[in-house]
């Protein structure tokens, strides 16, 4: 690592703004990881791990500004103060989001908002939900021949309290659906892409804490959704797969978070031929 170039300086009155990926400390980027060992003052999400966390240096300032679902713990209008706050004071800012800070993580906004108020600001992508969190359950996003397009959607209501979604676009049987923030909303996802023509019995699967040592995966059909979010009384941060991807190399390979063991594979080959 040492070994690499580096253009990851963070200067006083700076902010780094930062994916620190869906959890496992090992996917994150050199790029976050150097941006993270300079920083004064660390403000961070919910969906930020333990484990990365602890990679702060030790006398940096910490802030908690974590939001869960329809329960904002600072509005965003305070966490953009607290950026630019800081900032002026002269501090290295690190801004540090789960995932990837520009896909479902109003990573845009507070750029933006630094920008017009005279801030300069790296911008670090990270390891968003949908590819880490697929791939540490052994589930290809796409596959030749079986899903040549994927979707990353929200499935977080919208201010009038509706999941306006374009449903129609969303229903060709070779386009994987990834659903953010959908573990409320699924029941609406599953009867309207039904509704609008996906097949009920396409596979499906959620994700809870991916990448992460206690990762669940739980695979069912497009219409078993919502029973199997009820059976299994699963909650945030959950992300939802639709797709002929999911079976598509295993179910039962997976033996833990981001490994696929040979031996099981293999097994479960033979007992589908016999
Ligand atoms: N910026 C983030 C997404 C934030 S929205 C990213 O790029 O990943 C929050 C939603 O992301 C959660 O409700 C959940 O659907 C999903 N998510 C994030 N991390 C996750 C994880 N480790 N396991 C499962 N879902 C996750």
């Amino acid at each position: 690592m040492n070994n690499i170039n580096r253009k990851s300086t963070l200067q006083a009155g700076e902010v780094a703004l930062v994916g620190s990926g869906p959890g496992d400390a090992e996917l994150l980027t050199i790029r976050a990881l150097r941006f993270i060992e300079q920083a004064d003052v660390a403000i961070y999400d919910r969906l930020v791990s333990d484990e990365i966390m602890a990679l702060l240096p030790k006398e940096c300032q910490r802030f908690y500004v974590g939001k869960e679902q329809a329960k904002h713990c600072v509005p965003q209008a305070e966490i953009n103060d607290l950026l630019v706050q800081y900032a002026q004071q002269g501090k290295k800012v690190l801004r540090l989001k789960g995932g990837d800070p520009f896909i479902f993580g109003r990573g845009g906004e507070e750029a933006e908002f630094l920008l017009q108020n005279g801030i300069s600001c790296h911008v670090c992508p990270g390891i968003t939900a949908a590819s880490g969190c697929t791939t540490y359950a052994g589930i290809p996003l796409t596959y030749r021949g079986v899903a040549q397009a994927c979707t990353f959607i929200t499935g977080h209501l919208q201010n009038d309290g509706q999941l306006n979604l374009p449903w129609q676009s969303l229903t060709c049987s070779s386009q994987t659906l990834v659903f953010y923030m959908g573990i409320n909303t699924v029941s609406s996802i599953s009867e309207q892409l039904i509704k609008h023509g996906r097949d009920a019995n396409t596979p499906a699967a959620l994700i809870r804490n991916g990448t992460q040592p206690d990762q669940q995966v739980f695979r069912g059909k497009l219409s078993s959704l919502a029973e199997l979010v009820v059976t299994h009384k699963i909650t945030p941060p959950t992300l939802i797969v639709i797709g002929d991807v999911v079976n598509q190399l295993t179910d039962t390979a997976l033996t833990k978070p981001g490994f696929l063991e040979a031996k099981n594979y293999q097994m479960q080959l033979s007992e589908n031929v016999s």
